[in-house]
């Protein structure tokens, strides 16, 4: 696959988990036109013009038709893709992190879920704007509940709160209802029975504790390594769950890294930023990452200098993938 099939299957992803219709498209144009007109200045003359417009119309027939045959395999369509959920459960994973569980208020079932894609939340912010955030699943759906955990992100450096994050944790409580888009995803947890190696950073260990729940509930018998770098414990959120699922499938537990490590360290935890230099490796094995751009950039090299195949590596990004 190029890197632009790459790209516009992500971009497609991510319009089908927002509902984005074929006539939306007009609108997008409008904005990026002015924005050129606006950067150009006199150098957009209309011959200018027209060949962004003609580059515009090529990118967006060619992800129409890919939004489509998307929505058309997951029998959606946009109409149908956000639904109503009641929260049911919250818990306070960490200072900075809360758990939730939200269960299906509509009658029709949803689709039980892959243990890769993300979810769409849906919410009127303060100023009466909707925002869209994604999160990752940290478990699979059984079809009626479904599980996410937030990271409250505060703002560093004079930058705002995250608005999303923070409306999330200061008033969303159990009896609530929330608006969730269908599951989608672009990161994809291969079928085949080679071992599993993931690497995770903070919140980024949110869809890295959905594909061992998916293999705890699926019984298959791949195997199962997880790695995770964390502050300190007491921002490790998941913990007790990731380690329950290793448990059952008799992986034993996660390697830890904890940047501030404090106290005596268990067998499994070490302290520092994360360094795979001297653990051992699975032959053969499927490598998926997440956490900031930072942590994925030092485990994937450590990794290709240790001989694995980039394609045997993906990462998930929580943001702007460039
Ligand atoms: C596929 C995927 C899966 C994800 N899964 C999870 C998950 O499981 N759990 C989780 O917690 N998150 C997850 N995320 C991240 C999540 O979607 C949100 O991006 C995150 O919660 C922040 O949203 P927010 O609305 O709080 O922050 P935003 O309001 O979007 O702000 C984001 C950042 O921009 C900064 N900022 C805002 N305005 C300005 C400004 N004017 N100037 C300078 N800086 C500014 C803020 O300080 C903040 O650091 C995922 C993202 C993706 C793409």
């Amino acid at each position: 696959m190029t890197f632009q099939t790459i790209l516009l299957k992500r971009v497609a992803l991510k319009h089908i988990s927002l509902g984005v219709r074929p006539n939306q498209y007009t609108i997008v144009h409008e904005n990026p036109m002015w924005a050129i007109v606006d950067v150009l200045g006199d150098a957009a003359t209309p011959e200018v013009a027209a060949v962004w417009d003609e580059v515009y119309w090529l990118m967006a027939n060619l992800l129409i038709n890919k939004e489509r045959g998307l929505y058309s395999a997951v029998d959606l369509n946009p109409d149908e893709i956000w639904r109503t959920w009641g929260v049911v459960e919250r818990r306070k994973e960490t200072a900075d992190t809360v758990a939730f569980v939200v269960k299906r208020t509509n009658p029709r079932p949803t689709n039980q879920s892959l243990p890769e894609p993300y979810v769409s939340l849906k919410m009127i912010m303060k100023g009466g704007v909707h925002q869209l955030r994604q999160h990752s699943p940290t478990a699979v759906d059984d079809g009626d509940h479904r599980q996410f955990a937030v990271k409250r992100v505060r703002g560093i450096q004079r930058a705002p709160d995250g608005e999303m994050s923070n409306l999330l944790h200061d008033t969303v409580k159990v009896g609530d209802r929330v608006q969730l888009a269908a599951l989608f995803g672009d990161v994809v947890l291969n079928y085949s029975n080679r071992p599993l190696v993931l690497a995770s950073a903070g919140i980024g260990l949110t869809p890295m504790e959905g594909m061992p729940s998916h293999k705890v509930k699926s019984h298959t018998h791949r195997k199962v390594q997880l790695l995770h770098a964390d502050g300190d414990s007491g921002s490790y959120a998941l913990r007790r769950q990731v380690e329950d699922s290793l448990a059952q499938l008799n992986e034993g537990k996660p390697d830890v890294w904890f940047e501030r490590a404090e106290g005596n360290l268990e067998r499994n935890e070490n302290s520092g930023y994360m360094n795979i230099d001297n653990v051992d490796l699975p032959e053969d094995a499927e490598y998926y990452l997440c956490g900031p751009l930072a942590f994925m950039k030092l485990v994937r090299s450590a990794l290709i200098a240790r001989g694995i195949p980039a394609k045997d590596i993906q990462y998930e990004v929580f943001g702007p993938d460039l």
